[in-house]
């Protein structure tokens, strides 16, 4: 490519409307413009480097063994129906109607129409297992869109989709996935950590995350220096509960007297406490004036967050506490999320509503008691994400090896072994060994392809601007020309090493803008060129180039040879 053919647009001052440095020097850069809220144009140079994540995702995808497809990004209402997500899937599922009036959303990801797709075209066990994957257009009508391209609503998503005849064939390929995604993530130079995850909206059993390392991350994750336990701080409670009652054990009540503390109650209840986040639970009344089943999350003196839950059924006459009464009951200050008092220590009133520890108790109907023998899904629904921001490093490690630490990252994959969930409600089934007609379990693994670009930036950066990592750079080579309409001399020469490089597979760029020096350097070192070759008058005369590495901190003069070798 010869700049003076190309669009580069680059900015002298930062923009202001920008928070983090990637999102500011994508800006700077010229590498995305922004539409609307959340909705940004790739620019030339900023698509090339889209290109070379996604062909780098795609390499990896296909030698892991997944085949490539695409689907469409408008979805009728009916399939999302077929699995409750038309409602399920909330505020984010942009929905759309035709000039027939019929209903559409904008996938935001497309665990359905791949599962349309399979119960259409595979009928036997014999083909499998499969894994479906596309490169496509996402869109989520995120509440906040922020960062540019790192929470857009529109965005590029791998997604892929793996089918099963039975779990060891899932857990093999949610292993073969995992391992690609951390192959995926060293080839683009990235440092990154997996860390366990929950399993959100899209359900399922298993679950990690990637995520960048990255202050301006916005999640916090939690990880043992001294053992593998690695975990997205949004969950680092909710994946280490005790074992789970057997479905069969029934619901029992357990008094429990007043004013005993959290670890009073845990003993008269019989459950382990050694837990990093306690959970309380209370009941009390929604905006609707109807029961509410309330999961509130407390560590240390603070109360971390609440998660809603559902009515607990079969229950009719629990005493209902409203917010005020639970704000009393644990202490705090109005305001709900933050700090509780430190001087209150945190009790469990027994004959207010309702309060337990573990995930498998909770509160009473009358004074003084406990429901003991709780089982999530069964009695209650499976908890939504809950987010432990306040967890601390230092905390107890939950599998007891070690303390926590705490780093911020920025989600770029997310590995689910889904089981069934999709398959069942969508009535997908295959022909097994013995001509059964079974579900396939599942798996889906999604990349914020687009997001990649932004979290690079976090991690590859320093005053003069972008230091790309080698395999996603825009080009790997910058040769530039001094003074290119003074002296043809000096721009024939370029023009040679140029077609040279060009020739030797280097996607190498040429800057014949013929700008100063000075400015010219300026935009090559902006948009993160990790080789720099300086062709001019003096140099030629002595028969060398000026070479420069992107994150060298001086030049160096090589030879046509050397240079050659260097960049080879
Ligand atoms: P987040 O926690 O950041 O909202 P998510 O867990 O909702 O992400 P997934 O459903 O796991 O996202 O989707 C797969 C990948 O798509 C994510 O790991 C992330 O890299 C990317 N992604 C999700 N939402 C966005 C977005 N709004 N903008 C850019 N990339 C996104
Ligand atoms: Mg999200
Ligand atoms: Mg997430
Ligand atoms: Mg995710």
């Amino acid at each position: 490519m010869r700049l003076s053919r190309f669009h580069l647009h680059t900015e002298k001052e930062t923009p202001a409307e920008a928070e983090i440095v990637s999102h500011k020097l994508m800006l700077k850069a010229g590498m995305i413009r922004k539409l609307a809220a959340g909705l940004y144009t790739w620019t030339p140079l900023g698509l090339r480097v889209l290109r070379k994540v996604e062909a780098v995702v795609r390499e990896e995808m296909n030698r892991a063994g997944a085949i490539e497809m695409a689907m469409p990004s408008i979805q009728p209402r009916e399939l999302w129906e077929e699995t409750g997500r038309w409602e399920k899937f909330g505020p984010q599922l942009l929905k759309l109607r035709d000039r027939k009036d019929q209903e559409y959303c904008f996938t935001p990801t497309a665990e359905e129409a791949v599962t349309d797709f399979f119960r259409q075209e595979v009928a036997s066990y014999k083909q499998l297992p499969l894994n479906f994957y596309q490169i496509t257009t996402k869109f989520r009508d995120e509440i906040r869109p922020r960062f540019g391209v790192m929470r857009a609503r529109e965005f590029v998503m791998k997604d892929a989709y793996s089918f099963h005849i039975d779990d060891a064939s899932l857990a093999a390929e949610y292993r073969n996935m995992y391992d690609t995604y951390a192959r995926i993530f060293t080839r683009l130079g990235l440092r990154f950590r997996a860390v366990a995850a929950d399993t959100g909206a899209i359900g399922g059993n298993a679950s990690h995350e990637f995520h960048v390392l990255a202050d301006s991350g916005e999640d916090a994750l939690a990880f043992c220096e001294t053992s593998d336990y690695a975990a997205n701080v949004e969950l680092a409670e909710a994946i280490a509960p005790g074992p789970r009652p057997a479905p069969s054990e029934p619901l029992r009540e357990v008094a429990t007297p007043t004013q005993k503390t959290c670890e009073e109650v845990a003993a008269l209840l019989g459950i382990p406490l050694a837990r990093t986040v306690k959970s309380v639970a209370v009941i009390g009344t929604g905006p609707d004036g109807q029961p509410q089943f309330t999961l509130a999350l407390v560590r240390g003196d603070h109360m971390v967050n609440t998660i809603k839950l559902a009515k607990l059924p079969g229950l009719a006459e629990y005493r209902l506490a409203n917010e005020a009464e639970i704000l009393e009951y644990l202490g705090s200050e109005p305001g709900f999320l933050g700090p509780l008092n430190p001087r209150k220590p945190i009790r469990v009133i027994a004959d207010r509503s309702v309060a337990a520890m573990a995930d498998f108790v909770i509160g009473a109907n009358k004074p003084g008691a406990h429901i003991a023998g709780v089982n999530w899904g069964r009695d209650l629904p499976e908890p939504e994400v809950a987010d432990l921001r306040n967890v601390v490093e230092g905390d107890p490690s939950p599998d007891g090896k070690g303390v926590l630490r705490i780093a911020r990252g920025i989600e770029v994959g997310h590995v689910f072994a889904l089981g069934r969930k999709y398959s069942e409600a969508m009535h997908c089934t295959v022909l097994d060994a013995h001509g059964k007609a079974v579900h396939p379990a599942m798996g889906c693994y999604g990349i914020g392809v687009s997001r990649i670009v932004a979290a690079a930036i976090e991690q590859n950066h320093d005053d003069a601007g972008i230091c790309w990592p080698e395999a996603m750079a825009p080009w790997q080579v910058a040769v530039c020309i001094i003074n290119p309409k003074q002296d043809p001399a000096v721009t024939a020469a370029a023009e040679a090493l140029y077609s040279e490089l060009l020739a030797a597979g280097i996607d190498t760029v040429l800057d014949d803008r013929g700008l100063r020096p000075g400015a010219m350097f300026a935009d090559i070192e902006l948009i993160g060129i990790p080789h720099r070759v300086v062709v001019s008058a003096r140099g030629l005369e002595a028969g060398h180039y000026e070479y420069r590495a992107r994150t060298a901190s001086a030049s160096e003069t090589l030879d046509k040879v050397t240079l050659l070798t260097r960049l080879g």
